[in-house]
């Protein structure tokens, strides 16, 4: 199976370094960032610098000059890094060699722009991220970023004498002279990160488990929010992994039923797998907003002075405020849904989904007033399209009566609302599911039109406004 490599980051929280004291670790993280600033500057400065120098050199001689023959770098990455590698005594040279990295990666990617005039230089300004790279610097050498587990036996704080427990991060941070004048035995700070729920906590353990890996990362500071606030330090972890790459085939069908019982209802035209959302939760909602409502019509109504003393207006306002509410749930759902959807999509590897053509249902219909149900479609086949899935809208007439395992369509195939019984050949299933594979069913319309005749079909058409 091919695999295909991802990247990701985790915001982990600093609580405090392990091997210091705040006041030391706030005054080295300090300086490292004041210098990693100036280094990411100085690199774009160079970059422009040469820039110049080449379009010179091109209107004299006709032709572009050559980095590797003129500084014997063939990368602006390698002639910054070693122009400016003295500039900066306190960065350990490997996060310097990945700050350089940065500066020129972005100058590279925006070049194109700046010159157009459409973009100005990039200056990077006080608080930028200090980068920590992950590999080892030199080979054969510590890798670079270790995190590990402390069980509460294990270890005890230094100053307090309490218990230490939890995971920590240790990291390269200073340079050898740098490490001196602060009398250290080490260019390393190890530090306790927070680790605040399962998904933080999960990753860590994969990462000291070895099954992910860490990448490049960064520092950050971010001021307190709120006068008086303190800022914190933050780590912003960046991990790797490997996951299969699945190829998406356009012959594996997902099919979609949007219904009364289940919002949505889905099947698979290869198989008898099949998901389903509850109403439950959009019910309960529902309920909640309307009992609501009640009572805020009820005050209206009824409240002496306050709301009632603005007018007509003042007395509206908490009922729009309860649309709004309906409205952005509602949106929230039908993002969280189609989300839903498409990721099942990806997962099973249907290249296609085929959902209701819901043109023909009037917006007075129980399916409209219950639920956005074209909104939630525009979302899936926006989402869809993202993921490189096609989305085929199909006519639905039939599809609650046609039997999916025979092709048997006859409405008394339709015992209730929830379930389905084949007058045929006995299929029993609920309604949902049957209508869902109907759906999911290659060339459907085609098929349903052959079995029932056009002309009926027609026929039948009008009286399908009556059935929903
Ligand atoms: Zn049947």
């Amino acid at each position: 199976m091919k695999t295909k490599k991802h990247t990701k980051v985790m915001r982990y929280e600093i609580i405090k370094p392990l091997d210091s004291t705040w006041e030391v670790f706030g005054q080295v993280l300090r300086q490292v960032q004041y210098e990693t600033r100036h280094a990411l500057n100085k690199s774009i400065q160079l970059s422009w610098e040469w820039q110049g120098f080449s379009a010179e050199y091109k209107r004299q001689s006709d032709h572009y000059p050559n980095l590797k023959e003129i500084t014997n770098y063939t990368n602006l990455q390698g002639y910054a890094y070693n122009t400016l590698k003295h500039e900066f005594p306190s960065l350990y040279r490997g996060n310097f060699s990945q700050t350089v990295k940065r500066a020129t990666d972005k100058w590279n990617s925006d070049r194109g722009e700046i010159l157009r005039g459409e973009r100005s230089i990039p200056n990077f300004k006080k608080d930028i991220p200090i980068d920590v790279v992950a590999a080892a610097f030199k080979e054969g050498k510590e890798q670079n970023l270790r995190i590990r587990k402390i069980l509460s036996s294990e270890e005890y704080n230094n100053e307090t004498g309490k218990r230490i427990q939890g995971y920590t991060v240790k990291v390269n941070l200073i340079s050898d002279s740098y490490k001196k004048e602060l009398g250290r035995n080490s260019t390393a700070f190890e530090m306790l990160i927070k680790v605040g729920d399962n998904t933080q906590k999960a990753i860590i353990e994969r990462l000291i488990e070895g099954k992910y890996n860490i990448a490049a990362s960064q520092i950050l500071y971010q001021k307190g929010k709120g006068s008086g606030k303190k800022g914190k330090w933050f780590l912003n972890l960046s991990y790797s992994f490997e996951k299969e790459d699945v190829t998406l085939n356009p012959d594996l069908i997902m099919g979609i039923d949007m219904g009364i019982v289940h919002p949505i209802y889905i099947a698979f035209s290869d198989s008898y797998a099949r998901y389903h959302i509850n109403k439950g939760e959009i019910n309960r909602f529902r309920n909640q907003i309307e009992k609501r409502k009640k009572e805020l019509l009820h005050q209206g109504t009824y409240c002496g002075e306050g709301r009632k003393g603005h007018g007509i207006q003042a007395r509206i306002k908490p009922i729009e405020v309860i649309s709004d509410k309906i409205a952005n749930f509602r949106k929230l759902c039908n993002h969280r849904y189609s989300k839903f959807v498409v990721d099942i999509a990806v997962k099973h590897g249907c290249g296609t989904i085929q959902m209701e053509d819901l043109q023909g249902i009037s917006k007075d219909d129980v399916f409209y007033k219950n639920w956005s149900y074209f909104d939630l479609q525009e979302k899936i086949a926006y989402k869809a399209k993202e993921s490189g899935i096609k989305v085929i809208k199909v006519n639905p007439r039939y599809t609650s009566q046609r039997c999916s395992q025979c092709g048997n369509i006859d409405s008394e195939n339709r015992v209730n609302q929830a379930d389905f019984l084949c007058t045929a050949c006995g299929f029993k299933a609920l309604a949902d599911y049957n209508a869902a594979r109907n759906i999911s069913t290659r060339n459907i319309e085609k098929i349903i039109d052959k079995a029932v005749g056009k002309e009926i079909i027609d026929v039948v058409d009008l009286e399908y406004g009556n059935i929903s």
